[in-house]
């Protein structure tokens, strides 16, 4: 997992001009880097919502994000991108983030 160089934020995942990106998520902050050592991982664990699978590995791309409904906390629209990233120690379950599909705002949900 990487923070943002200048602000200290978690940087979260994200797919700009069809390249996978990290990029800090604070409002101002336009850091970003190359994700060059995330690599995605579509499981289907749940029949019906593919789970975007996030590990800290070599990737050629990025596979589409699955979307869920789930209330946006910023603009209250119910549909939104969901992925898990797996934090550095072990035994720490992963984190769920989503993005809303109208806003954009991300936010990130213990699972
Ligand atoms: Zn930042
Ligand atoms: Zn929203």
């Amino acid at each position: 997992m990487k923070f943002c160089p200048k602000c200290d934020t978690r940087l979260v995942l994200k797919k700009i001009e069809k390249k996978a990106v990290l990029a800090c998520p604070r409002p101002g902050c336009d850091y970003q880097e190359p994700a060059s050592k995330v690599e995605a991982v579509v499981s289907s664990e749940n029949q019906n919502q593919e789970v975007l699978k996030i590990l800290e590995k070599d990737v050629k791309g990025l596979h589409p994000m699955p979307t869920t409904k789930v209330v946006c906390p910023k603009c209250g629209h119910t549909k939104a991108y969901f992925w898990l990233v797996q934090t550095r120690g072990t035994d720490e379950s992963p984190s769920q983030f989503f993005r809303c599909v109208r806003c954009n705002n991300t936010w990130r949900e213990y699972s």
